[in-house]
């Protein structure tokens, strides 16, 4: 099979908005629930949010203008809360951040220098599943003058309530562009999701909650003929080189907190799960593995890392308080349980960085996931009456690895340098430049293309390319990037530079290739004791 252009890069993101799967979540768009089923997801009414949402007796969408206005004058009435701006959207809309310090500081080097956890909140990456941003609004209104405020002497938190503010315009999953935010983050094509990463270069997350909402109906009743009947969905970052210290705080600590705030309210839970465009494969996938996904990026690149998911997709404002009100107590439980010991997290975080940035096991390139049975919590779409219903469970927490390399010292990038140091700088990744010329050991790819992924499933793109590796010696030139390993998102690194990682920088074309070459320029060096870098930090440098 030929090489694909560098355009690929648009198309994989664009691919997921023009599948016929896609077609059908739009019809779904108007599932309507019946009273049986909706009579099990009354709202909660010990909740009381202040958002704008909810300032009328019946709740409507937030709009753009609204949401400005209400954050507004959270700063304006707040000394905790200081309102920034990520930049503006493709269509010209503000996006807005939020700050939350007892100090309420603005300045992320001021804020760092606080020396507490930082948690980063984002809502609504994707435009339709609003109960997510919502809730954020509400979270803000009450750490900024609210029961929350109390947590700011421990922690600071970062509110980006909706991240894809013209897709919440047009009640679109996708970016102005048709792309899918969620999967951009290693890639950082879009001008939105690269934005959010500016601020977080700025500010690294410790924590990162994701907030989204779940299709009810859609493939379910195709499927299985059921609704899903959790109130919400959870997943933490699902990648083999996340690191098993953060995994670890995540499982322990998070996990925990979360299902004692889902217990309390006799709200239902189950881990986050979504199911192929194809009738014939009934299988259902524990969220992916790839690592352009927002979840398993920022767990990539150092943090603990959560995705939830409220039932909401397709239903409109049905439910609306249940769900805006699951997410708000799931993100306060989370900030809650980092508060309680902010010392011993930022103490925890700092090991499992440290041992990332140490570690010499092995890279997993690709993988394969085991499978095992489970009974899926759906309802039944008119009694709303349990219907447990046995699955093939594809398990993204169990990996079998597939291609396995030993860890190399770094990477020398000989093309598409400034593409790359720009993409990865934003995702935390320190490079240095070779400031001697220099004659290298390295081992270089040989590479034979295979096709891109046929599957609306973008949760785990198929590998572009196979790889030959062999030994040689090339001229090394001053001004080559080298990306040294040995960093705490030293996964980030793996996974965009090995050339057969899904989604890696030469199989999308941001390390450009010539069609008749078959060596990809770029090269795994083992021991860098020869290489001469220089003291500039390409990653600072670009701050
Ligand atoms: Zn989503």
């Amino acid at each position: 099979m030929g090489r694909p252009p560098a355009l690929l890069l648009v198309l994989l993101l664009l691919v997921p908005a023009l599948w016929p799967s896609d077609r059908a979540a739009a019809q779904s768009a108007q599932y309507r629930q019946t009273a049986a089923v909706l009579a099990h997801y009354p709202p909660i009414a010990a909740m009381q949010l202040d958002s704008p949402a909810f300032r009328s007796p019946e709740p409507s969408l937030t709009r753009q203008e609204a949401m400005m206005e209400f954050l507004a004058a959270l700063a304006r009435e707040s000394g905790q809360a200081r309102l920034g701006s990520l930049g503006r959207s493709t269509e010209g809309r503000d996006i807005p951040v939020l700050y939350l310090s007892a100090e309420g500081l603005s300045d992320p080097v001021a804020i760092r220098t606080l020396g507490r956890p930082v948690i980063w909140l984002i809502g609504q990456q994707h435009g339709n599943e609003p109960a997510g941003g919502e809730a954020m609004l509400a979270l803000a209104s009450a750490l900024a003058k609210g029961e929350l405020a109390p947590l700011l002497s421990r922690i600071t938190v970062v509110i980006v309530p909706r991240a894809n503010v013209d897709g919440a315009a047009a009640d679109r999953r996708t970016l102005t562009s048709g792309a899918d935010a969620n999967r951009d983050h290693l890639l950082l094509s879009q001008p939105e999701v690269r934005l959010l990463h500016q601020a977080m270069r700025a500010l690294p997350p410790d924590v990162v909650f994701d907030h989204h909402e779940f299709s009810v109906g859609w493939r379910w009743v195709e499927k299985f003929n059921g609704l899903q009947g959790s109130d919400v969905m959870i997943l933490e970052a699902t990648n083999p080189s996340i690191p098993k210290g953060l995994s670890d705080i995540a499982r322990g600590v998070y996990r925990p907190a979360l299902e004692s705030a889902i217990a309390k309210q006799g709200l239902s839970s189950f881990d986050y799960v979504t199911t192929d465009a194809r009738k014939s494969d009934r299988r259902v996938s524990l969220g992916g593995t790839a690592p352009g996904i927002a979840r398993n990026t920022f767990g990539l690149r150092g943090a603990v890392s959560y995705l939830i998911e409220t039932r909401g997709i397709g239903i409109g404002l049905q439910s609306y308080q249940r769900r805006v009100s699951t997410h708000f107590l799931l993100a306060k439980a989370a900030l809650e349980v980092s508060a309680a010991d902010p010392d011993g997290l930022r103490h925890r975080l700092t090991e499992a960085r440290a041992d990332t940035a140490a570690g010499r096991d092995d890279l997993i390139v690709s993988h394969e996931e085991g499978e095992r049975e489970i009974d899926l919590p759906l309802i039944d779409a008119e009694s709303g009456a349990p219907m447990p219903t046995p699955v093939r469970l594809v398990d993204s927490r169990d990996i079998r690895p597939v291609d396995v390399r030993a860890r190399p010292a770094g990477y020398l990038v000989l093309r598409g340098m400034a593409g790359v140091a720009e993409r990865l700088g934003l995702n935390e990744v320190t490079m240095r430049e070779v400031a001697v010329p220099v004659t290298q050991p390295v081992e270089a790819y040989e590479v034979a293309w295979t096709g891109s992924r046929k599957r609306r499933e973008a949760i785990n793109p198929d590998q572009s390319v196979r790889v030959q590796i062999s030994r040689k010696t090339i001229a090394v030139p001053a001004g080559t990037l080298f990306v040294p390993m040995a960093q705490p998102a030293a996964g980030i690194v793996a996974a965009a530079l090995e050339p057969d990682s899904p989604g890696s920088y030469v199989g999308v074309g941001v390390i450009p290739m010539a069609t008749d070459e078959t060596e990809a320029p770029v090269y795994r060096v083992m021991d860098a004791s020869a290489l001469t870098l220089s003291d500039r930090d390409l990653h600072r440098e670009n701050r």
